[in-house]
């Protein structure tokens, strides 16, 4: 079985050369897949898996703009259109210093299967840019967003690719990017989601990842016979999936403490209460300012800066029932993964897209934890994008409660279907194996029926 991983490997590391974060996220699934390949000879017979590894069309395009003092700017802008088999391309734009074409490559690859298990007729893809917002004036993000969207928009379309946000990218870029989309094609649809309320966006949209991430380890915690209830929850991140997870951690009874951004960690051991994530919130989404200034206003909690250079993080060394990455690619290695489960977390439900490493996954299943991929734990966002694009069809918005039910039903079949592919397969209490078949079934079946192109 290593075998057989390690040449198709080979051939996708020889093919996508330098793209580490693209090979991590495929490795991970060929890993899983091998005895389903092994069951279904048609699907090596048909190179499912080669096929699937191999975006449909990658678009990279020049992004130049002008800045508040009338210098020339360029960032590069991409999209990669990875897989139309269930659905029109489907996931998020991030904007970030750090893009680059393997990191696009990997969300887009783990988008296809994510959307698979959603229940939703949704394909993926993902695209964004080098571009960071941070420290920019809003004149500056718009004119960025339109010039991105200037060659973007002969793309995408409602029923071609459906981008949203992601790292970088909330309702102030979507709103910049719908108008000048608006203003190119002359059409007002639904073409992108996590749009305002008052021109097509859906309730529940900004809060579902993570509503969706804590609706997903309430689950999980359930196969246990426990719940939130009165759990130390540990969250990084504080951007839009931080903040709403702390929300539902709140609803649902569990205690938060910590937030996190690139400078560092806050713990507040005597919970982050509602009064506390509305400070937070507006800090982030309206001052646009870091998470250290949450000390200034609430001294009892302290904040301890990112050393860069460090072998783990400190804030996975926080006493924990339940941990909550909700921040970025890779920020729980193997020894922060050795941390977590000595410090007693139990049950990990991943916000973030690949926020553990492999050989920190292989900590988490070996020692028996809860722990659901983010592939599976935060695919409510797209999940509500789905249904952000349903309502947009019908010109109909559903109420708040009805998306919710909504989106925590999707949640339930999703760890549902997980639980039950793991133990189809001979992994019981393996939802990465459980994630990466159950929503690879669903897209190669497509595939197969669809022939080949
Ligand atoms: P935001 O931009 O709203 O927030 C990102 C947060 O993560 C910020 O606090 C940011 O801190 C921190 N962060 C980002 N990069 C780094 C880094 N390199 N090191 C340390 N901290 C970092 O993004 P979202 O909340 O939307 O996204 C968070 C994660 O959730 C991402 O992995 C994204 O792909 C995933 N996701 C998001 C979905 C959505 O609907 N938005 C859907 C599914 C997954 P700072 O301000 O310092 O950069």
């Amino acid at each position: 079985m290593a075998n057989a991983v390690d040449t198709f490997m080979a051939g996708v590391i020889a093919k996508n050369p330098e793209q580490k974060e693209f090979h991590q996220a495929v490795q991970e699934v060929a890993e899983s897949l091998m005895p389903v390949l092994d069951k279904h000879p048609e699907y090596r017979k048909g190179k499912i898996l080669d096929r699937i590894v191999e975006p449909e069309r990658v678009i990279m395009f020049r992004v130049p703009w002008v800045d508040d003092q009338g210098e020339v700017q360029v960032n590069r802008g991409m999209r990669v259109e990875f897989n139309s088999a269930i659905g029109p391309y489907k996931g998020g734009l991030r904007f970030h210093p750090s893009v680059n074409l393997g990191i696009i490559k990997f969300l887009g690859f783990e988008q296809v299967f994510k959307n698979g298990l959603t229940t939703l007729p949704i394909g993926g893809g993902k695209g964004g840019s080098d571009f960071d917002p941070k420290g920019k004036s809003d004149m500056e993000v718009m004119r960025f967003c339109q010039s991105f969207m200037s060659e973007l928009f002969r793309h995408i379309g409602a029923d071609v690719d459906v981008p949203a946000g992601d790292i970088g990218v909330g309702g102030r870029e979507i709103g910049f990017m719908y108008g000048q989309y608006k203003k190119l094609t002359r059409k007002f649809e639904g073409v992108l989601t996590g749009k305002g309320l008052n021109w097509g966006g859906s309730l529940i949209r900004p809060e579902a990842t993570g509503y969706g991430q804590v609706y997903f380890a309430e689950e999980m915690l359930k196969t246990r016979g426990e719940s939130l209830k009165g759990k130390r929850c540990v969250v990084s991140g504080s951007g839009n999936v931080a903040q709403f997870a702390t929300e539902k951690v709140l609803d649902l009874g569990g205690v938060p403490l910590t937030f996190s951004d690139s400078n560092g960690f806050i713990i507040d051991e005597d919970g982050i209460n509602r009064e506390k994530l509305a400070f937070v919130m507006d800090l982030k989404n309206v001052k646009r300012g870091r998470i250290k200034e949450y000390i200034e206003k609430y001294p009892k909690a302290s904040f301890q800066p990112t050393e860069s250079g460090a072998k783990c993080n400190p804030l996975w060394e926080v006493n924990c029932d339940v941990a909550l990455p909700s921040a970025t690619q890779n920020e729980i290695n193997v020894e922060d993964a050795n941390n977590l489960v000595k410090k007693g977390c139990y049950c990990v439900s991943e916000g973030a897209n690949m926020p553990t490493t492999p050989d920190g996954i292989n900590v988490f299943l070996e020692s028996k934890i809860l722990y659901g991929p983010g592939k599976a734990a935060n695919a409510g966002g797209v999940a509500v994008s789905g249904l952000e694009m349903s309502q947009n069809s019908m010109r109909l918005a559903w109420s708040r409660e009805e998306v919710d039910t909504k989106l925590h039903d999707i949640m339930k079949s999703i760890h549902k279907a997980c639980v039950e592919t793991a133990e189809a397969y001979g992994t019981p209490g393996n939802y990465v194996n459980g994630a990466n078949i159950a929503g690879f079934l669903k897209v190669a079946d497509a595939m197969m029926d669809q022939g080949v192109v």
